[in-house]
């Protein structure tokens, strides 16, 4: 009779154990899985299935934040419309350039504030490039690929060959399709697209105003000069900011889910592995902008 008890105490005990160690979201897989398999393999596999079912509880359905939302791999890699997308903005005429752009309206409401500021100091902020989705990086691409455009009065198809050397020849100039910290309408381009327009006179005074002020609202110059700090990726772009409380976690969102592998898409992919380019041209940015 004791034993009898013992063994009932055991069992109970034991069971409970085992249930509590699965962790919140393994026993939602599970029911997910077991659910799904339920449709495909009614016949066969019903009655253990069902048994299963009734002793795990039903998934939680979570709500799917903005936040989460802007994680989607096709965003990260710019594989959407901006104009049509709910958390862009327009930029308006008095900061652009006259060319129709787009940007997260978390990162233009904070430049609208950086530029009002800068204006008040004599500093007159020109947004000349915004959110630039894949298809646009890929035709700019596909044409340096191929040679329809030359790079540096060069056919790079016929001048370079080898796929790795001649992505390096055109990532002096321009990102990668699927690579591009444009695509995430965090990041903007000011005045100019030379570093030598940021080395005197009015460009200089622009800069120096940045260089004081712009973390204030947010922003980072994530292209910061190659040396020892940052040994990878582009050249320095002194035109170059991005607005750090969201492209953060896109950058690490993008670090922790997309692979070199995952680069494709267009004509000279099969370089992305080669030069690694996740790790030295995505991540190889200005540690403060991280
Ligand atoms: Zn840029």
């Amino acid at each position: 009779m004791k034993i009898q008890t013992f063994f009932y105490l055991f069992l109970f005990v034991a069971l409970g154990i085992t249930s509590c160690n699965l962790p919140a979201g393994e026993n939602e897989n599970s029911v997910t899985t077991n659910s799904m398999v339920n449709t495909s393999t009614n016949e066969t596999t019903k009655e253990p299935k069902d048994t299963v079912m009734k002793e795990i509880p039903k998934p939680i359905e979570k709500p799917v934040t903005k936040d989460q939302a802007m994680t989607d791999i096709g965003y990260l890699m710019g594989k959407f419309e901006p104009s049509k997308h709910k958390q862009f903005s327009k930029v308006k005429a008095m900061h652009g350039n006259g060319r129709t752009m787009y940007l997260r309206t978390e990162a233009y409401n904070a430049f609208e504030k950086m530029f009002d500021a800068a204006k008040k100091d004599g500093v007159v902020l020109q947004i000349i490039s915004a959110t630039r989705p894949f298809h646009h990086q890929k035709s700019i691409w596909e044409a340096k690929w191929t040679g329809g455009r030359l790079v540096g009065g060069k056919n790079l198809s016929k001048a370079i060959p080898e796929p790795a050397a001649r992505a390096l020849e055109i990532l002096k100039f321009s990102s990668m399709p699927g690579t591009s910290r444009h695509h995430w309408g965090t990041d903007l381009d000011l005045n100019s697209l030379e570093n030598s327009y940021f080395e005197k006179g009015k460009g200089l005074k622009i800069y120096e105003w940045l260089s004081a002020h712009a973390k204030d609202y947010g922003f980072c110059q994530p292209y910061s000069p190659k040396g020892e700090e940052r040994p990878h990726g582009y050249e320095e772009e002194k035109w170059h900011w991005t607005y750090m409380p969201v492209s953060q976690k896109l950058t690490a969102d993008f670090a922790a889910q997309i692979q070199n592998e995952s680069i494709k898409g267009f004509k000279g992919c099969e370089s992305a592995p080669l030069i690694d380019v996740v790790q030295k041209y995505v991540l190889g940015i200005n540690k403060s902008c991280k």
